[in-house]
């Protein structure tokens, strides 16, 4: 590509970026794409010859973007936010030009220093223990895996990963019925088999009994089994429920066992001081993960994974073949994780924290979880609706339930609500089970929102309520 063509495509794409951005608000969150039809719109064969950057963008234009479902809009409370502030972006820019593999600091110097000094200010913005080593991993699945091979490291004394598990105590790694998948795919990952995962009973809260945790752990150490590891989580992805970090942090203390703490989504609260209360005893963890690139304004994909002893999980993942063997006496992330490449995530943290800045980061918290809370009490004030969660920072979850409805007529009327609204596509909203009966989750994250929109939210799910069951007021 001619020098010149490179730049007016780029002054092409930021033009398009800046627009995308600012009518975001006028499009549905979510396309009404029937599935096949983006592929069958795609030619079967790559082309013979090159094409203009023109033609393909036109067909971007044409076959791509009509077919996304909004991550950025302002109406997006579907699952967490993946938040990209436009800093993030310019950042994502020059990772992308440079191109550089951050696997060594001698393959980029920079992109590691940047990255220790990054892992650094977060721990000082976010008051984490200033001893703790920090690392971007891709995601907090990636670093859920590293905890519990860390674990899986320590409590064999590395003879799982050199000898196999085979003649070792089966190991267990203990949570809650609410924590993320990854917790459970990283089990099975480690080998651990499916009754490797322990599922502590939680309270009426949905967080964990330290309790019954540690009555488990006897049982299984009386059942020969070999506990290993407890993964607390602060902000469940279902409800928002947080462990108590400290009380477990006692029992894994006095057990012997690695403690995990995955913040994906609230861990970005930490930024505001009078947030912080669920993660009193967090300096007692293991290891800590939380996504700046979930609520924090840092495009996919970084995820902060602070560990309290580096020799365990670089012991954990160090492999060392000549061509690897550099420097002495530097960081080296390759050791650090699954992936021996790694992209200089850590320039993204550094123009959102300079561009952004951390106190527009800590208003827009401050802004979300009062608005959360301004929209639970206009669910728990509406006749039709049962506020059943919430609101956890600013996630809240409803029922919808008409008056006299039974149990299982509130179940099926929630479930078609839900789809109604997503197939409507003005929002765009999450399913999942509250003690076994179907809610609809909301949360409010995106950086792009202000109140009116979640107003206007709230107002289309309460007609399309009234839609599907007469009688319910709009
Ligand atoms: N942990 C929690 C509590 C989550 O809510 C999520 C995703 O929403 C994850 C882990 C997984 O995050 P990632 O996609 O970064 O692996």
């Amino acid at each position: 590509m001619q020098r010149q063509d490179f730049v007016s495509a780029t002054e092409h794409i930021a033009d398009w970026i800046a627009d995308y951005w600012h009518t975001l608000r006028d499009r549905p969150v979510r396309p009404s794409t029937v599935p096949g039809s983006v592929s069958a719109a795609l030619p079967d064969l790559p082309p013979a010859d090159t094409d203009t950057i023109r033609a393909v963008l036109d067909d971007f234009d044409r076959i791509v973007a009509p077919n996304l479902t909004h991550w950025q809009h302002p109406r997006f409370f579907a699952y967490f936010p993946a938040n990209v502030s436009p800093a993030s972006v310019l950042a994502d820019m020059l990772i992308a030009a440079t191109g550089v593999n951050a696997m060594l600091w001698e393959t980029s110097p920079a992109a590691t220093e940047l990255e220790e000094t990054m892992m650094d200010w977060l721990k000082t913005l976010m008051d984490l223990p200033p001893l703790w080593h920090g690392v971007i991993q891709d995601t907090a699945s990636s670093a859920t895996l590293a905890a519990v091979l860390m674990a899986r490291e320590k409590v064999t004394d590395g003879r799982a990963a050199t000898k196999g598990l085979a003649g070792l105590p089966p190991l267990s790694v203990y949570t809650t019925a609410e924590a993320h998948s990854s917790v459970e795919k990283a089990v099975r990952i480690a080998g651990l088999g499916s009754d490797g995962l322990r599922i502590v009973p939680h309270d009426d809260d949905f967080a964990m009994r330290a309790d019954a945790l540690a009555a488990m752990i006897a049982d299984d150490r009386a059942a020969g089994r070999l506990p290993a590891l407890v993964v607390a989580t602060v902000g469940t992805t279902g409800v928002g429920a947080c462990d108590p970090v400290a009380d477990i942090a006692d029992v894994a203390g006095t057990e012997g066992l690695l403690l995990h703490v995955d913040a994906a989504w609230a861990g970005t609260a930490a930024l505001c001081p009078e947030f912080r209360a669920p993660f009193a005893g967090l300096d007692r963890a293991d290891s800590y993960v939380f996504n700046p690139h979930k609520w924090m304004g840092v495009g996919f994909d970084c995820s902060a994974h602070f560990v309290a002893d580096r020799a365990l999980l670089t012991r954990t993942f160090s492999v060392n073949p000549a061509y690897l063997q550099t420097t002495d006496g530097v960081t080296n992330y390759r050791d650090w994780g699954v992936p021996l490449g790694r992209r200089m995530r850590a320039l993204k943290l550094w123009f959102v924290l300079r561009l952004e800045g951390a106190d527009r980061l800590r208003a827009m918290i401050r802004d979300h979880v009062a608005w959360a809370d301004w929209l639970a009490r206009l669910v728990a004030e509406a006749p039709d609706f049962d506020l059943v969660t919430g609101p956890a920072l600013s996630l809240l979850s409803f029922r919808f339930a008409p008056g006299g409805t039974d149990a299982a007529t509130a179940d099926r009327l929630t479930g078609a609500l839900l789809d109604a609204v997503n197939r409507d596509g003005f929002t765009y909203l999450t399913r999942t089970l509250v003690a076994g009966r179907p809610v609809i989750r909301f949360q409010i994250g995106p950086m792009t929102t202000d109140w009116s929109d979640v107003e206007a939210a709230w107002t289309r799910v309460r007609t399309l309520a009234a839609d599907l069951h007469p009688g319910v007021a709009a």
